[in-house]
């Protein structure tokens, strides 16, 4: 190795997993200069519609922590969007996807079945709500499984409205961009959209002031004024909105929907994609709620970062469709299938439901300390370790998108990662991994402190 070649190499990026540093380490102005260079080839090769939160080249994660190509290292309160709920390249994901992956990397389970897709449909059976007998099938992404939860509604129930709600957020394909209530930036130029899809209002306790049961009942009025139940096939609703902003309903609201449902003959479906796998404090919001769906979504959190979705439910539902009607070609992969595997052991063996309430006290404990000195945080709200704050304008309580954008992006500059989301833009949303250290988290929201103090 010559000088010159010494000079230039990079350093090989560390390891990821729990032994990284867990610390916020900022060495250079973010974006340093390497993650400037791939966002600059980014831009020249990646299409313009796939945008990005933080500015930084990733090259490794673990614990609470997201290193980048530069060597700085940021506080992770966002887990990829609710993924890496058990710590990023958690080291039982990590050996179960190397075992898999040097075993075979695909069959194809429609063309030959393999062990590990039963297993996680056995284990979604056994640990989603209810003891009702349950069967389920493995897709890919959370649009997939919503778009499958829907065909197998519709074929079972041998009718074809779908209704949604307001704030509602399902995915960005034909059918969930329909489902998806909000038109910038998801569905905007990007119609016509999938028709039979109607919408209702929400309970957001925040802005409507209702009661759950009154929410419930506005709800259940447009609908069968709207829709009727001899039409509808299915309601789908997430039981705490993700992208709408974190708007945890009144008590009384899900259970109230659910029990129209039911009398109704109209499959109930959760979407958990961003609710399930011990976020909430629970397995599934569902169980907070006092709801047991007749379906149940779920994607993200479910194994530990591969892509991997599933559609949960009851056996007489999930049964009514031909062979052959429900599948893909890379559904319920051997990979994600065993990281999947992994990480309901990791959920159940490592309690991940509690630690998500303690990691949701330290949130809303000092989210609420800071509301008490600053009447731009109108609300602070969330279950679990799925906790959101909402900015709002002093003096009329209007939404304050625009400080929401500034707030964090000034986290991020300072080491921080945090995500926004909410129909107006002015929900700052915490979803840290539960491998996530105290000291580290509330170092996370004392950055954000002093963002907010100097904003
Ligand atoms: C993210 C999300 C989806 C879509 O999942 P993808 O894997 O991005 O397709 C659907 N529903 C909810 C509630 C989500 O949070």
């Amino acid at each position: 190795m010559t000088a010159a070649d010494t000079a230039d190499t990079i350093a090989a990026p560390p390891l990821g997993g729990p032994s990284l540093p867990q610390e916020r380490r900022v060495v250079t102005s973010i974006p340093g200069p390497r993650s400037q260079e791939l966002l600059a080839r980014k831009a020249a090769a990646v299409a313009a519609g796939v945008g990005h939160t933080a500015p930084i080249e990733a090259v490794a994660a673990g614990g609470g922590v997201v290193v980048d190509a530069d060597g700085n290292s940021l506080i992770d309160l966002g887990s990829g969007i609710a993924v890496t709920t058990v710590g990023n390249a958690h080291p039982k994901v990590v050996e179960a996807v190397q075992a898999q992956v040097a075993q075979f990397t695909h069959t194809c389970f429609m063309i030959s079945p393999y062990e590990s897709y039963v297993a996680v449909a056995e284990a979604l059976n056994r640990i989603t709500p209810g003891d009702h007998e349950k069967k389920s099938a493995l897709f890919n992404s959370g649009a997939e499984a919503v778009e499958n939860a829907v065909k197998i509604a519709r074929k079972f129930t041998k009718k074809q409205a779908v209704v949604a709600f307001d704030h509602g957020y399902h995915g960005r394909t034909n059918l969930t961009m329909a489902l998806t209530a909000k038109s910038m930036p998801y569905k905007s130029g990007f119609g016509p959209f999938a028709s039979e899809i109607y919408r209702a209002p929400l309970s957001y306790p925040f802005r409507d002031g209702l009661s759950g049961p009154d929410a419930a009942k506005r709800a259940i009025s447009v609908i069968e004024k709207q829709v009727g139940a001899d039409n509808l096939a299915a309601v789908i609703i997430e039981p705490i909105q993700g992208e709408g902003g974190f708007i945890v309903p009144a008590d009384g609201f899900l259970p109230a929907l659910a029990e129209w449902c039911r009398a109704n003959g109209v499959v109930f479906i959760a979407d958990e994609i961003q609710t399930g796998f011990a976020r909430t404090g629970a397995m599934f919001a569902s169980e907070g709620f006092g709801v047991v769906p007749d379906l149940i979504t779920t994607a993200k959190g479910i194994a530990g970062g591969l892509p991997l979705a599933a559609v949960t439910g009851r056996a007489e539902i999930m049964d009514a469709s031909h062979a052959g009607g429900l599948g893909g070609t890379y559904g319920g992969n051997p990979v994600a299938c065993a990281a999947a595997l992994a990480s309901i052991d990791v959920f159940e063996s490592e309690n991940l439901s509690q630690r998500a309430r303690e990691v949701g006290e330290i949130l809303v404990s000092r989210l609420t300390a800071m509301q008490a000195g600053d009447p731009r945080i109108g609300d602070v709200r969330g279950r679990g370790a799925m906790v959101a704050a909402e900015l709002v304008d002093p003096a009329t309580g209007d939404p304050d998108a625009a400080l929401t954008a500034a707030v964090a992006k000034e986290c991020i500059a300072r080491g921080v990662i945090v995500l926004t989301c909410g129909t107006h833009g002015n929900v700052i949303r915490f979803l840290p991994p539960l491998s996530i250290g105290d000291d580290l988290l509330n170092e996370g929201l004392d950055v954000l402190a002093e963002v907010l103090a100097a904003a």
